[in-house]
Formats: C-alpha cells, structure tokens, sequence
C-alpha cells in the first residue's frame, strides 16, 4: 500500500499493550525512591546538618553556606548511589513545561589537566548562573547581557530522572524580577500564609502557618504515534486543524467511566509506578468523556510541591508514552466537536494544626471562620475575576474555553443552593440577631448547620469555571497544558490581598468601638452584597447568563490579546504590588511574552494549515477531480451523447464540487497569508497579537469548512492524513 495513512492504521490496530511493570511489586517499596527526602536526608547527612536543615525547611531559619555545602555533600552521595553523573538546576521558564541545563559533577582534584573527581558544593547548589539569553523574559534582560540565576527552592525535595540530580530552582534576573513561574508562586503562597494567619487570629490566636493546597486533575489524549506522525497538524501544532468530525464520537457516553483498553491500561499503570517513584500520589485514573481521552490525578498536597510534582508528571507522561506507541497529547483542545481536555485545580487552604479553612466546622466558631475565608475568596473572584480569566487564557485554551462543553469564558463562582441559603440568611439577618452564637439563635443564622447540609453537595454543576466542592474550590477552567502556578499567582495573591483588607477592615471597625463579632458580621454582610454578583448556579453556557453576566458588570471578553490587558489594569498592579508578589515591570514583562507566544502559535498554525491545504489536500482533491474527468470523458466516447450525459451527471455535479472548494481554499489560504503579512509588520507585541487573532485566526474556520468538504467526497483510498474515526478510535 503506497498511501501512508493505510500503512500506520495497520500498524496501529496490530499493536499489542506492553507490560513492563514487574508483576507482584510493593509499591512502597518504590514509592519516593527517586527524591532526596527527609528519610533519604536522614541516612545521607550527619545528624547536626539534618537537624539545621530541617529547621531551615520548617522554621525558615537562616541557611548559612555550612549548612548547604554539608547537604550538597549528602545529596551528590545519595544521587551517584542511585546512578547519577549530573546535576541541573530544573526550573520553570514562562514557556510551557520545564527547562534544565546539566552539568556533570566532575571536577580537578586540584589542578587543570590533572586528576578529576566527583564534586558538588553547597555554592553550586544553591544556585547557578542560566545562560537563558533565548527564554522569554518580555524585555526585563537584554540578551546581549543574559545574565538570569536560578537559586535552589529548598520546599521541594531535589528528585533524579535518568542519570541526573534536578535541583528545583527559582529563576530571576540579576536585576531581581522574576523570569519564571515559582518565583512568583512562591511569593503568593507566602503573602497568603500571612494574610490568611491574620485572619485566622481573629477566631484562634494559636494559630502559626496557613497552608495553601492543590489537587490536580490533568486531563489528556492518547494518540497511536504512527497515526500521529502521519498528521502534520498534530505533530508541529498538537491539534488538529482540520478533520471532519466521526459519525461517532462522544454523543453515546460510552467511553466514559468504561473499561479502559488493554494498551493504554498498560500505558497507565506504568506512568504510576513512574510516579510513585517521585513520590506524586496518584490515585485517581479513567477514562474521559471524549474517545481515547484520559485522566489522571494524585491526591492533592501543598501547592509549590504539587505544581512541581504535575510538572514532572506531564514530562513522565511524553516518556513512558513513547514505551507504548503512543503520543500524549496536553493541548485543550485538540479535536472539534469532542470534549477538550482541562486540569481542574481543586484549590483550599489549611491551618498548621490540620484544620481546613474551606471546611464547614463544628463549632460555631469554625464556621464563622468557614464562612469568613469562603466570602473573602468570592470578594477577590468578583474583584479580580479578569485576572482570573487572563491567567489561565492562552491561544490553545482559547479554542477549549466557551465552546459548549467546557468552562465558559466567564468566571463566576457556583456555590450550590444550600451554602447559597447560609450566605442569603446572613446578609438578611439584622446585626443583633446575627452576632448571637448561642445554640437556639445560631439556627436562625443558618451557620451553625452548615456541616449537615453541605455534607451532600452533590448537585455539581459542570458548567462552572469556580465551584465549590464541599471543601475545597475547584478552579475548573485551566488548561490542560498549562503550569498550574500561573492562575495559582492570581488566585493566591487575590485572596491574600482580599484577606489582608477584611482584616484592615474588621480592626479599624474595632477601634472605633465595635465589638469584634460584630465588626466580622458587618464586614461579612456587606462583602456578601458586594460579591453577589460573582455568584451564579445556572447554565454557563446559555446565552442568557452571557447576557446577564454583561449586566453585572463580569468580564466577558472573548478576545485572548486584549484579556491579557488585565495584568496591568490598576487594581491588578496594586494587588500584586501590595503584596509583594510582582511589580508592574514584572507584569507588563509578563504579558510582552504572552503576547509573543499568542502570535507565534498562531502563526505555526497558520503556517501548517496553508501547507497542508496547499500541498496535501488540493493535489489529492485535483488527483480525484482528474480521475472523474477521466471518467466522463470516457462514458462520451463509449456511449451516445444523451446516455453519456446521464451517466456522467453524478461525475459532473462532483467535479463542479471540488472545483468551488479548490478555488475557496485557494483564496483563503491567500488572503490569510497577506493577513500575516501586514500583522508581521506591526512592531508593537499587543497590536501584533491583536492582528493576529482578529485578522489571521478567523481565517482558520473557513478554511477548514472547505477542507472538511473535500475530505467528505474525495476518494477515501487517496485521502492523505489519518481521519478523525481512525484517530480517535485506534488504541
Ligand atoms: P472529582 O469528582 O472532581 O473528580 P476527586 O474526588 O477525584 O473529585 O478529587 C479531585 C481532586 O481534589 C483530588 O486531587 C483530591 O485530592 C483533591 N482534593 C480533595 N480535597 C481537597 C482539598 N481540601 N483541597 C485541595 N484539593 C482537594
Ligand atoms: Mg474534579
């Protein structure tokens, strides 16, 4: 067969599940073998260092250079007991996934040319100069100068892959601003800590530390390899641009929840034994609504640590993929008309002492501390809901968000009917009643039987981009490609800048006389008028709620450039100034290399759909079109006139067909490369990007609508790329 499709199809369905996970196996026996934890710390370093060092990790004691060289020490022993030559600081740039550069330990005993011998410091632990001049920085360093350093973030353990030490590191410029993600992450994960201890101190002064936690579900696609490499698309762009949709996809639900087919079952137990192996506590695997889509989710833990850890998982994933002849694909949305793929962030917050800040309580107290952190969050949704939506809009999920089975391109907040009634009951209650907390008139506030009703919140309503989960928020409208701390920066620094003001807030209140169940209650009953209009059960995906949602003033923009805008609008300089997260070099820097990574997808995709339509699908439609000619003309020299007319009529209506379809193709293609032209010769990042998608994307759709045509009358035996029944339905 010389067609290449048919090739990788027989392929394709003759390959057998590869079992590689040995039988009978422990899984703590392996569980963190490839992390430098305490128990690994406790065997590798004396027991003076590992005592300084857990300080340093608990208590934030100062981590002098003794300390680090006596743990550089012990780390390089256990790393080369378990196989490895190198090191590398593995850091987050503000591109997707993870970069690394690797050194090995070798070093001269003591002079050039001489003896070499293993070596590593506590200096050279501790951070290192990145010769990042090629990583996005929006402009803060010139690369003629490329001077970043990643320094070691001693909150998450150092972990090995192959024969290297990854050392996870902040990555800033010599200047101080950040060029990463966990620089940031971890600042807003410290902002909120000390906004949100502050308010735990209004109902429990014992309290030291608040922990911020992220339970990740990351969603994706297996795609056969061959079937992959033989779709242009889905190898430069990670979707496919065009395809016309299978006669079946997803509308009977029978994948979801369904057995899982015996090769990716093998794919997926071996991406978890990989995982345990870093610790990442996988519990949850299934299969998704869409065809041949999956999930995969740990149980949640503390937010750096378990970014770091979905980090690391989505890099398993591409590894041990490749194992099985297949190719994960992270993209939101990579096929039309089937679901696209998120990574629901289920987000909380907890106190050292175990108690969770989203959790209803038992006592009343703890349930006014519940209700208080639960109005803050909405107060900081409603405030800063454009942010929200910025940072987790990119031009891949652009395609996943508002289309009718994901979240919709407006952020608002389910809260469920009951928890709903408790927050109605509380802003009607007049103040006397409603600072009351003995047992009879807490019935009447509705917050002392908060833990009954909400033990039940079942009635999730899917179409929430924020809902709440009964003890946690679910932050549903991330992508599925993304590095969760992007929208965790805006979500943490929100909430913390909205904590630090109902603090200010109750205790101005109480230096003019107040009491303080009273200040907290006023408070309260005017944050929940003021974040009403936040709050929405119904479809988000009707129009109606688009409709009203513009009413009440929620961001609806649609258009990806201009939502960046929100990075720097007033209000959102001041919050992430104020508390110290990100300054408005920072930001404004940060939105340059969103702009940038806007256009430059566009622009692959616009690239790969010309040259596919161009050199891919016209030849093979012109081929066919010939072969019908071919035919007519034949029927007229075999048969008379009249009845060669007949015949050919079928032939002549489809030849007419292909040719209106060329002829589209052909100018759409044309006009969309002049689109690139003229947005090319725009110097500005935002009005590039803004070109791009109002004047180059829009060209995506037609272009596919004749494709997709042409792929419906073709010959199948000529048609060239895999179609989407095959691609969907091969495991
Ligand atoms: P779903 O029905 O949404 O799939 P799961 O029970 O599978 O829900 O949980 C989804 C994720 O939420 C898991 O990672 C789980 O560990 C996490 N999770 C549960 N409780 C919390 C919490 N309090 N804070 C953060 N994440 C949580
Ligand atoms: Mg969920």
């Amino acid at each position: 067969m010389s067609n290449l499709r048919f090739q990788v199809l027989q392929e394709a369905f003759g390959k057998k599940p590869v079992a590689v996970v040995p039988p009978g196996h422990c899984m703590t026996e392996y569980y963190g073998r490839n992390v430098f934890s305490r128990r690994q710390m406790a065997r590798y370093l004396s027991a003076d260092t590992f005592k300084a060092f857990c300080n340093v990790l608990d208590h934030g004691a100062p981590f002098d250079r003794n300390i680090a060289d006596n743990v550089a020490v012990g780390m390089k022993n256990w790393a080369m007991d378990m196989g490895a030559t190198h090191y590398t600081h593995w850091f987050q740039p503000l591109t997707d996934g993870t970069a690394e550069k690797h050194d090995s330990f070798i070093e001269y005993a003591d002079m050039p040319g001489g003896d070499v011998i293993e070596e590593f410091s506590g200096k050279l632990l501790a951070q290192q100069e990145a010769d990042g001049s090629s990583f996005p920085n929006g402009g803060i360093r010139n690369t003629f100068e490329a001077r970043g350093y990643t320094a070691w973030d001693t909150s998450s353990p150092a972990f090995i892959v192959d024969d290297t030490l990854c050392i996870p590191t902040v990555f800033v410029s010599y200047t101080g601003e950040a060029l990463d993600y966990k620089t940031p992450l971890l600042k807003s994960l410290h902002a909120l800590d000390r906004a949100a201890t502050d308010v735990c101190h209004l109902f429990n002064p014992s309290v030291q530390k608040v922990y911020t936690y992220l339970g990740w579900e990351q969603e994706y696609f297996l795609v056969d390899e061959g079937i992959y490499a033989a779709r242009p698309d889905l190898l430069l762009t990670g979707r496919t641009l065009l395809g016309h949709e299978s006669a079946k996809n997803q509308q009977l639900e029978d994948h979801y929840f369904g057995a899982i087919p015996q090769r990716v079952q093998a794919f997926m137990k071996e991406l978890e034994f990989e995982a345990y192996k870093y610790a990442i506590p996988c519990k949850t695997r299934h299969n998704e609504v869409a065809p041949n889509q999956f999930e995969i989710a740990p149980i949640y833990s503390e937010a750096n640590l378990a970014n770091d850890q979905n980090l690391i998982l989505m890099s398993l994933m591409h590894k041990v993929a490749s194992r099985h002849g297949f190719k994960v694909l992270l993209h939101e949305k990579p096929f039309n008309g089937v679901n696209g793929s998120g990574k629901h962030n289920n987000w909380s917050l907890g106190t050292d002492s175990g108690v969770g800040l989203l959790t209803p309580g038992k006592t009343p107290e703890e349930n006014l501390q519940f209700v208080t952190f639960m109005v803050n969050v909405l107060m900081a949704v409603k405030r800063h809901n454009a942010l929200l939506k910025a940072s987790i809009i990119s031009a891949t999920n652009a395609h996943r968000l508002g289309a009718n089975e994901a979240p919709p391109s407006i952020i608002s907040v389910f809260l469920g009917s009951q928890l709903s009634a408790v927050l109605d009951q509380l802003e009607n209650a007049d103040r006397d009643q409603a600072i009351v907390l003995d047992e009879k008139r807490r019935m009447q506030l509705g917050v002392a039987h908060i833990p009954e009703v909400l033990v039940d919140n079942t009635d999730r309503n899917r179409t929430s981009p924020f809902a709440f989960t009964g003890n946690r928020f679910e932050f549903r409208a991330v992508g599925s490609s993304a590095n969760c701390g992007c929208s965790l920066i805006a979500l943490n620094t929100a909430v913390a800048a909205q904590l630090r003001e109902f603090r200010q807030t109750v205790d101005a209140k109480c230096s003019d006389g107040m009491s303080k169940e009273h200040a907290i209650f006023d408070t309260l009953r005017q944050y929940i008028r003021d974040s009403k209009a936040i709050r929405f059960d119904g479809n988000g995906y009707s129009d109606e709620w688009r409709r009203e949602a513009a009413r009440r003033g929620i961001d609806c923009e649609t258009s990806v450039p201009l939502m960046y805008d929100a990075y720097t609008s007033p209000e959102s300089v001041s919050m992430f100034e104020s508390t110290g997260v990100m300054n408005h070099t920072e930001l404004a820097a940060r939105n340059e290399v969103k702009w940038d990574t806007y256009i430059k997808k566009i622009q692959i995709e616009a690239r790969v759909l010309g040259d596919i339509a161009i050199n891919h699908i016209i030849p093979v439609a012109t081929r066919y079109q010939s072969a019908l000619l071919d035919n007519v003309y034949k029927m007229h020299q075999v048969y008379p006139p009249e009845k060669a007319l007949r015949l050919s009529a079928h032939d002549d209506s489809i030849i007419e067909e292909l040719s209106e379809h060329i002829a589209s193709i052909k100018h759409d293609v044309d006009a969309m490369v002049e689109a690139r032209k003229q947005a090319n010769r725009i110097a500005s990042e935002r009005s590039r990007a803004i070109a791009y998608h109002d004047t180059v994307l829009p060209w995506f759709e037609s272009i596919r609508h004749h494709v997709d045509q042409l792929e419906l009358i073709v010959d199948d035996e000529l048609w060239p790329l895999p179609k989407y029944r095959e691609i969907l339905f091969s495991h």
